[in-house]
């Protein structure tokens, strides 16, 4: 199983795609997370994306392209399917994506839109985001504040913010979601492979939704 989750930021794209592939034993690729990861080894590809990153701007389509590639041939991969958390973003990786499947002989199941037009909300969750320094699990300030104030409800560890969640890059992230990403509604629809859901749901709402249109139980 194949499935793109595509929504802006904040929509909980990452939250929800957790939950999914936990719950079915797929696999969570998450571009973000492996960019994050690069920066976080000091590879030259971490070194490279560092500026768009902490810009709000994508990273260029080739760096990106070549390691989310990398990732989609390995053998657990290929073997347990997985949701894509992040990639395609552009119509270009769009277009990429669907060459290295037909070149692998597989298909894109589905395109879930994770839609939402409330701008407001979006940006208090991403400004309200905060990520275990320990655990890297996620909670909000405002959605779901931790027990104590900085610190982690399952491991105790340092909360801290992502240096792309405060409020002018969430901004600029949100402006180039609506320019760059957005074409990929059209695209995934004119395949007939989109599912739309509104991203305001309840989590287990929307996850019984998800499992519903994906014919899983
Ligand atoms: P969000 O969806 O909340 O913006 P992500 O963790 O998916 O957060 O992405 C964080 C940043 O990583 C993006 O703003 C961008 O700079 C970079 N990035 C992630 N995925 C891609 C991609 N497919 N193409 C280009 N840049 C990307």
């Amino acid at each position: 199983m194949r499935i793109v989750l595509l929504g802006a930021p904040g929509a909980g794209k990452g939250t929800h795609c957790k939950r999914i592939a936990d719950r079915y034993g797929v696999l969570h690729l998450s571009s973000g997370d492996i960019l994050r990861r690069e920066r976080a080894a000091g590879t030259e590809l971490g070194r490279k994306a560092q500026g768009y990153m902490d810009a709000g701007a994508l990273v260029p389509d080739e760096l990106v392209g070549a390691v989310v590639a990398a990732r989609l041939a390995e053998d657990e991969i290929r073997r347990r399917g997985c949701f894509l958390d992040g990639f395609p973003r552009t119509l270009v990786q769009a277009r990429l994506f669907e060459r290295l499947l037909a070149e692998a002989g597989l298909a894109l199941d589905r395109v879930i839109l994770m839609a939402t037009d409330d701008v407001d909300r979006l940006i208090k969750r991403l400004t309200g985001r905060r990520v275990c320094g320990q655990c890297r699990a996620v909670c909000n300030l405002v959605y779901s504040p931790p027990r104590q104030p900085g610190r982690c409800d399952h491991c105790g560890g340092p909360l801290e913010q992502r240096g792309d969640d405060t409020e002018p890059t969430a901004r600029e992230r949100l402006r180039v979601y609506a320019e760059q990403t957005e074409p990929l509604v059209r695209f995934y629809e004119e395949r007939g492979l989109l599912l739309r859901l509104d991203a305001a749901r309840e989590g287990l709402e929307l996850l019984s939704e998800v499992s519903l249109a994906l014919g899983l139980s």
